[in-house]
């Protein structure tokens, strides 16, 4: 049999199953609670003789490794377990926390983000293992809990040094079945303006932290970097938020506002914060309000080279199975990869199914022919890589 006739083996049964099976449990985040998830995969992997192990977070929030095979290095192979809340359940066609199927879809929160992916990676493991494909790798499936809020999932099981022998990580994140090789790295940060406050009837006794927040959103955008990288573009910002002022008719002296920048790879965190303080600095020469800020969230952004023989394989089989141009692509948002590759350089590739457009949207679907396209993408890769017998 070649690798063609191999990867066409895979059992699409399995995977819409495992998908109705996870979305039908609830893990919204917050608080994102996946123990039954987790839980249900062990049971599941355990019939087809392959290794799992557990490792809680805390009571309800569980991450999971499954593995087969043999050999000093592993082939990881990653997926999150939580989703973003559904909202207003009335919003949705289809009950969210059931996966419906319907004209070669299923509707449902975390069908494509991403616990079809999960279900997709059971996929290929278990084809690998009953077409007994040989390999000097050990073959590696780590769901993670809390990507969506914190990653801590990711962070924990890195620590725990999951990632130790890993040769490459695959995640199932949706890509319309494209290569995502680079992804950004958010970079939160809350940006404090302190005034005086007065009576709104004599504004010039105060100094408004409104207007003074006003000036800092003028300068936001001038920071950027001018650096691009080729497939994620510049870094960009967006003022999430701001709040401040009590009343109408008080002088507001107190404001902040939460700034979300994407930076790219060659972007010098430290280097960058510095950028800020000098920020911090001007403003307070030319407005009288105090300022400071306070990083809430940062995650380093990554690539990988599309050299490497994974991507080159991932890339092929991309372009035979979903005719995509075989070309990388980056991505704007971040994935576990971000807390799971560094501070190691280890070959990286975000390739799934499902529209990206369709993350974190009421009425999330996937097409079911994509997951199933995903898995046999990834499967080829798999052997045309590490296979020995090819
Ligand atoms: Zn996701």
């Amino acid at each position: 049999m070649n690798v063609a006739e191999i990867v066409d083996q895979i059992d699409s049964e399995l995977i819409i199953r495992l998908t109705k099976k996870l979305v039908s449990m609830d893990s919204q985040n917050p608080p994102g609670k996946c123990n039954h998830h987790a839980k249900f995969l062990a049971e599941e992997c355990k019939k087809f003789g392959f290794e799992t192990k557990i490792y809680p977070l805390d009571d309800n929030r569980h991450n999971i490794t499954v593995s087969f095979g043999e050999g000093e290095r592993d082939i990881v192979l990653s997926g999150h377990l939580d989703t973003v809340p559904i909202g207003d359940s009335s919003n949705w066609k289809y009950p969210p926390l059931k996966a419906t199927e319907e004209n070669g879809r299923l509707y449902g929160r975390g069908t494509v983000d991403m616990l079809g992916g999960v279900a997709t990676l059971i996929g290929v493991m278990e084809l690998l293992h009953r077409m007994d494909i040989k390999f000097n790798h050990r073959i590696v499936f780590v769901g993670t809990a809390d990507e969506e809020v914190g990653m801590l999932g990711a962070f924990h099981l890195q620590e725990k040094g999951i990632m130790d022998a890993a040769d490459c990580l695959i995640i199932t994140e949706a890509t319309a079945l494209k290569i995502g090789i680079a992804e950004k790295g958010p970079y939160w940060i809350r940006l404090y303006v302190k005034g005086k406050s007065a009576h709104g009837s004599m504004p010039d006794v105060g100094i408004n932290a409104i207007e003074g927040a006003c000036i800092a959103i003028k300068y936001l955008k001038e920071i950027i970097p001018v650096v691009e990288h080729d497939l994620l573009g510049r870094t960009t910002v967006n003022i999430g938020s701001i709040k401040g002022g009590e009343k109408i008719n008080i002088v507001a002296d107190e404001c902040y506002i939460d700034c979300d920048f994407r930076l790219i790879p060659s972007v010098n965190r430290k280097e960058f914060d510095l950028e800020i303080e000098k920020l911090m600095v001007r403003l307070s020469e030319e407005y009288p309000c105090t300022y400071f800020h306070e990083v809430l969230h940062a995650v380093p952004a990554l690539s990988t080279k599309p050299d490497n023989l994974i991507i080159q394989n991932l890339l092929k089989w991309s372009n035979k199975i979903a005719k995509h141009p075989p070309e990388p692509i980056g991505l704007a948002y971040a994935t576990d990869a971000a807390a799971l590759i560094p501070p190691r350089d280890i070959p990286f590739a975000i390739i799934g199914g499902g529209s990206p457009s369709l993350l974190h949207q009421d009425n999330e679907y996937v097409e079911i022919a994509e997951l199933i396209a995903a898995a046999k993408i990834i499967a080829g890769a798999i052997i045309d890589t590490y296979g020995k017998e090819k």
